[in-house]
């Protein structure tokens, strides 16, 4: 089976007839092929976008309407989850038990930015007496959509279904990785009631398609989420026609462990957060920080926990970790440990990859990593955590706070001021407090720093879809001239 790029409604092979291969993580096994869509392919895309976006076919709708539309297609993926479920975990080796909970929650967002559509408000500031200013949010145009492998279908829609929302024409180039999902979306957003033309996806690599369309003048806007450098080749692309860039990128994030919290919570939660999806996402708690005085008994219960937890085929409900993405994932992992260690860092568990065939790392704690080291200051996308002792507030702000990244974190704590004034001083765009890992279409998703540019979620991404248009209606009856005589005509 070869996965067809979708051009104006229809499916169709890549202009040079070139695929890429899609493997299964669990066992190293062809799934199926993907079409490499070309520069040529790209700008049919964009081309296809433009038409739609010009003629009105969907921006132009009833806000109600867009909505309507989105409400269904909200219902039909709602009938669909398993079905899709399965085929993510098959493409990214991610367990079925996180797909299907992930999955679950999708067609909120479309149910979301569908309640956003009808509500959006412009405003009328304040020009003085003599005009009236009518401030119209309007929708950018044809947008860009450059989306990751490891949360295919969560990040395409979280990005799909605010520029739906808003109006606007997409092409989306989904990961090679798993592009198998979001391109199903495409298809069922049109059964749902979106015209042919108004979303694209044109399936390929990063190195050939995607630099195609980050390359393209013709977009409005790009958005992004990927590797910080992969968020910093495309913007400095897009920046050279003046495209605007979101991009959600790269993270180390700090998990702190104050000394008031509850050990057995706070254990649960550094191993929710360091090790689900095997450790690759972008929050995931890289690095955990724990008060001194409970350092010993916690770190020996987080080891004991990730030990134990069930290793094998994501397929099966009672797997808890599956395999990383890529063999070259994978070596990416071991490889950095193995540096680590040849630094002084001691593995307290882990730091192997089993005797079994796909792409599996075991779960893996280390202390003594340097902050000058790379697992420390890089992302490493795995399941692997560090532990750090702290001795007090400030010491553990400022060891949260030293990473080029600001993504997300978490604070532990039972101390209500403590976890406010901790909250207040990180350097982060996301924290939780006694939480990791949650997200909810309304509340803003974005980080600071090598983390990324914009948010997306909530009305902070539909603002990002859209542009203010300013109409400035003079009211007054008094004539004016300004060539015709002297000063007593001011301008004003
Ligand atoms: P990646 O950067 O390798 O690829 C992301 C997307 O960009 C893919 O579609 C890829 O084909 C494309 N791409 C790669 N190089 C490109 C180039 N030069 N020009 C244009 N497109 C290019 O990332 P990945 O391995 O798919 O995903 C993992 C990364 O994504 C991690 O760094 C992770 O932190 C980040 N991420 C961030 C968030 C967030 O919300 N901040 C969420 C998920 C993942």
């Amino acid at each position: 089976m070869t996965l067809l790029l979708h051009i104006d409604g229809k499916d169709r092979p890549a202009s040079d007839g070139r695929t890429l291969a899609v493997r299964n993580p669990a066992t190293g096994e062809h799934l199926f092929d993907a079409a490499l869509g070309t520069a040529a392919d790209v700008a049919d895309a964009v081309a296809a976008a433009r038409a739609a976006f010009d003629d009105g076919r969907w921006r132009a709708t009833h806000p109600r309407e867009r909505a309507r539309v989105l409400n269904r297609a909200a219902a039909l993926l709602a009938e669909r989850i398993d079905d899709y479920a399965a085929l993510e975990t098959r493409q990214i080796g991610r367990p079925l038990r996180e797909m299907r909970a992930q999955l679950r929650r999708l067609p909120e967002w479309l149910e979301y930015f569908a309640a956003v559509a009808q509500t959006a408000e412009g405003t009328v500031p304040n020009f003085g007496p003599d005009h009236l200013n009518v401030v119209h949010r309007v929708p950018l145009g044809v947008v860009g959509l450059i989306t990751p492998w490891n949360h295919p279908l969560l990040i395409t829609m979280k990005k799909l279904s605010a520029a739906l929302a808003a109006g606007n024409s997409v092409v989306l180039k989904p990961s090679e990785l798993g592009p198998a999902v979001p391109h199903r979306l495409a298809s069922l957003l049109e059964e749902a009631g979106v015209p042919a033309g108004v979303v694209n996806v044109v399936t390929g690599d990063g190195a050939t398609t995607g630099r195609a369309l980050s390359e393209h003048p013709g977009l409005n806007k790009l958005d992004i989420t990927g590797g910080t450098e992969t968020g910093r080749a495309i913007a400095a692309n897009a920046g050279r026609s003046l495209i605007p860039v979101t991009a959600e990128l790269g993270g180390k994030a700090p998990v702190l462990i104050f000394d008031d919290a509850a050990i057995e919570p706070a254990v649960a939660g550094a191993l929710f957060a360091a090790f689900i999806a095997s450790g690759q996402t972008c929050v995931q708690g890289a690095r955990t920080l724990v008060h001194r005085s409970i350092y010993e008994p916690f770190v020996q219960r987080l080891v004991e926990r990730a030990g134990g937890l069930r290793l094998g085929d994501p397929m099966d409900p009672a797997t808890q970790v599956g395999p990383l993405v890529s063999a070259g994932q994978r070596d990416k992992v071991a490889d950095a440990v193995q540096r680590a260690r040849a630094q002084g860092a001691r593995v307290l568990c882990g730091g192997r990859a089993p005797d079994r065939p796909g792409w599996f790392y075991e779960p893996t704690v280390l202390a003594g990593v340097a902050r000058d080291h790379e697992l420390w200051r890089e992302e490493v996308f795995g399941p692997v955590t560090l532990v750090a002792p702290f001795e007090d507030e400030d010491d553990a702000v400022a060891l949260a706070n030293d990473s080029p990244f600001g993504l997300a974190g978490s604070v532990w704590t039972r101390d209500v001021g403590r976890a406010l004034r901790v909250c207040d001083k990180l350097d982060i765009g996301i924290i939780w407090v006694n939480d990791h890992h949650r997200i909810d279409p309304a509340s803003p998703w974005g980080g600071a720093k090598d983390s990324g540019i914009g948010s997306e979620n909530g009305l902070e991404a539909y603002r990002g879809y859209t542009r203010p248009k300013s109409v400035i209606l003079n009211t007054s009856d008094r004539p004016f001239d300004w060539f015709a005589g002297p000063d007593d005509l001011r301008y004003s």
